[in-house]
């Protein structure tokens, strides 16, 4: 746990209990501040105060005596309209900050000088996180990963000088943390999320441009128009900007052209590193995520042969895209986290052709007809639960398909046909495009009776790691 010292003596408002609210409220109370936490949820609250968290109901609570409310990320903030504890925040002139602001403070008090990196982006940012804070553990160094991945940021050990932060943010701890001032700041990707939450497309992609407005180094990728605009706007304010490209050649930065990676100054080309043959990172989209990761831990002091050794050790975080076992020459793919066609098209762009896939669930909307410039790489689609019908009219005559009572029966029956296949690497992958909810409590349990079903078949050979 990290105690936050810099709220010390104070009283402080905290609204949402969930278990990053807790975690928060233990760690503002061991620094020896006083809070009085609430929620909306009875059961939250009952819980908290069984933790040893004293509460109150905020909405009756005298707020000149708090020095900030500190706000779980899930709360709206602004949109669709600010919850009413914010409300009273403002009407009070106290200020609201999140657990992310409260380790910002901790470690400029305590360790300003341990290298923090953040990473944010609208899609692959646990996956960066992840290989980011792997790349760092594999070459020795005192490492802590957290923030909307794994565990809550003040449950990790205090900062030291020489301990490295790797920490991921969502748009909304972003919003909360209006000090963030990470050693390199990652922004991976901007598109349209959120949206509800964050009113426009402008207004989210502002509150992202926040996680490297501060930043000594910001990794900006140069593949998309929101994010080219950032880098516009920071590059104009003198900025140590380092570009990634995940398709095209650019001047300076970094760059791939299918799995190589190039390194570019004044428009000098160096080939550093090659992703051929790493399973946890196939794909353009990976290539990504590996170029941030190559440029924030070159740009926090890490050699490039231990970034090497870290990118071809990874294991992959289980269910993006995880590598489970093959069968013969067939590969299983769980990518269960694909809750939406947006999710499942990099899955689909990673294999060439022979994909023998697995979706359904409960629809999005818009289904899976985004996803037609793929449908010649899939030789046959297996359709589960609610959506099936659905998916099984768009791709009627453009992809042979059947509809199979469970994902078990899927898994058999793709199995099957795909080791019938002329192509040397087969592939049975499940990407749903499509929320779990109609047949599995949430993703993790969905990709992990995927897993079950897949070690079932005969003959099938695990890939650890995960
Ligand atoms: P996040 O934490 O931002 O939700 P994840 O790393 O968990 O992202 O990846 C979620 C899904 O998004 C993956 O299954 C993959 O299909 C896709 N994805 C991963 N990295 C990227 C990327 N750089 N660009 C676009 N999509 C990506």
């Amino acid at each position: 746990m990290i105690p936050i010292t810099v709220l010390a003596g104070k009283t402080i408002a905290l609204f949402g209990l969930g278990g990053s609210g807790i975690a928060t409220a233990k760690a503002v109370m061991a620094g020896g501040a006083q809070v009085v936490g609430w929620d909306d949820n009875a059961a939250s609250v009952a819980k908290a105060e069984l933790e040893g968290i004293k509460t109150q109901d905020l909405g009756l609570a005298d707020w000149s005596q708090f020095s900030a409310l500190v706000l779980a990320p899930g709360v709206p903030l602004t949109h669709p309209k600010p919850h009413w504890s914010v409300e009273l925040a403002h009407a009070h002139n106290v200020e609201i900050v999140g657990d992310i602001e409260l380790f910002v403070r901790e470690r400029m008090m305590l360790a300003p000088d341990c290298p923090l990196i953040a990473i944010t982006g609208t899609n692959g940012k646990s996956t960066t996180t992840a290989l980011i804070a792997h790349i760092i553990r594999n070459s020795g160094r005192d490492v802590q990963m957290g923030g909307n991945i794994g565990q809550a940021i003040l449950t990790l050990e205090p900062p030291v000088t020489n301990r490295f932060y790797v920490v991921e943010c969502s748009s909304y701890q972003i919003d909360l943390a209006p000090s963030l001032n990470p050693s390199a700041g990652v922004l991976l990707n901007l598109t349209p999320d959120h949206l509800d939450r964050h009113g426009t497309m402008e207004n989210y992609a502002a509150i992202k441009e926040r996680l490297i407005a501060k930043s000594d180094v910001a990794i900006i990728s140069d593949d998309d128009d929101f994010c080219r605009a950032v880098i516009k706007r920071q590059g104009e304010r003198a900025k140590e900007i380092v570009m990634i490209a995940k398709d095209h050649e650019i001047e300076n930065g970094f760059y791939a052209d299918g799995d190589k990676i190039f390194k570019a100054k004044n428009g000098a080309v160096e080939k550093i590193a090659s992703l051929a043959g790493i399973g946890a990172l196939r794909g353009a989209h990976n290539a990504q995520n590996a170029l941030a990761a190559i440029a924030a831990c070159l740009s926090v002091g890490l050699t490039l042969d231990e970034i090497i050794a870290g990118l071809i050790s990874f294991p992959g975080l289980a269910h993006r895209m995880e590598q489970i076992g093959k069968q013969g020459k067939v590969l299983f793919v769980n990518d269960s986290k694909a809750t939406n066609a947006e999710a499942t098209a990099p899955a689909l762009s990673s294999f060439p052709d022979s994909i023998y896939w697995i979706a359904g669930g409960v629809a999005k909307a818009g289904g899976i007809a985004s996803l037609e410039p793929f449908f010649s790489r899939i030789t046959k689609a297996y359709l589960i639960g609610e959506a099936a019908t659905q998916f099984a009219a768009t791709l009627d005559e453009k992809v042979s398909y059947e509809i199979t009572d469970t994902l078990t029966i899927a898994v058999e029956n793709a199995a099957r046909d795909a080791a019938e296949a002329a192509s040397p690497e087969p592939v049975v992958l499940l990407s749903p495009s499509c929320a779990s909810f109609d047949q599995f409590p949430n993703f993790e349990k969905r990709g992990d009776a995927f897993r079950e079903a897949v070690m079932a078949l005969a003959n099938i050979q695990a890939i650890g790691g995960n």
